[in-house]
Order: structure tokens, then sequence, then C-alpha cells
């Protein structure tokens, strides 16, 4: 009889798998170790790389938009800018042109960088755009006036 009786059950060490990471012992069911958060099965590794992957690309594309919304801003400054420069350049003997200058001044990036100088940080640009808008619109209005 006493040779029928169960054994107590001393499993092998494998019967329990460790964390490759950091050695705990983790539950065969378990997809992470509860301890470090090492993947444990290859679906979940995979899963956690195309995770990690996927908010990379999120995070790349955003700051890539923000950065073309910028050059577009610039660029559009600059040619806006030029536009004024240029009318003011032409009608300079007469006050009008010196307004269209300043304003067309003003939208050129690099004069937003260098109010940084003078305000600590540089001027937002829908407060530059609101100067040039006033410069060149007190130039037209003096251009007619005069
Ligand atoms: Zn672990």
């Amino acid at each position: 009889m006493e040779g029928l009786m169960w054994e107590p059950f001393v499993g092998p060490p494998t019967s329990m798998p460790e964390c490759s990471n950091c050695g705990a012992q983790v539950d065969e069911s378990d997809n992470f170790c509860s301890n470090c958060g090492e993947p444990q099965t290859e679906t979940a590794r995979e899963r956690l790389n195309k995770t990690i992957e996927k908010r990379a690309n999120e995070q790349a594309s955003a700051s890539g938009s923000t950065s073309q919304r910028d050059e577009l801003i610039s660029r559009v400054g600059y040619a806006l800018g030029f536009v004024f420069v240029l009318s003011g350049l032409s009608v300079l003997p007469s006050v009008a042109g010196v307004f269209f200058l300043l304003g067309g001044i003003l939208l050129f990036p690099p004069i937003r960088l260098l109010t940084a100088r003078v305000f600590g940080s540089p001027l937002k640009i829908e407060a530059m755009a609101v100067l040039a808008g006033v410069f060149v619109l007190l130039g037209t209005l003096l251009f007619f006036l005069l």
C-alpha cells in the first residue's frame, strides 16, 4: 500500500517559468513578468515592440507636422514681407512707403526672433501679423489720403 501513495509532488524547476530578465517566477499564462514587465512570450514581445514603434512614429509625425507648419508660416512671412517692402519702396518718397516698409520688415521671421531680445521670448506670430497689418493699413490709408 505504501508504494501506491502519491509522493509529495516536487516539480522540476522548469514547471514554474522564470523571467529571463529578473529571474522572478512567472505564471505560464502571464504574457509579461509581474516583477519587471519583461515580455514572456514571443507574441507579447512583438506586441510590445509594435506599440513602442507606433508611439515613436506618432511622436515623429507629430513633431514633423509642427515644423512643417512653422516652415510654411515662415515662407508666407517672407513672401508677404517682400511684397510689402517692394510696394513700400515703389512709393517711397511718400510717408505711406515708410509704413509699408516697416510692415513688410516686421513679417520677416528673423525680426520676430529679434523681439526675443526685447521681450525675453519671441512675440507670437499672430502679434507680429497684427503689427504688420496695422503698419500696412496705415500705409494704405496715408497713400490714398495724401
Ligand atoms: Zn522579470
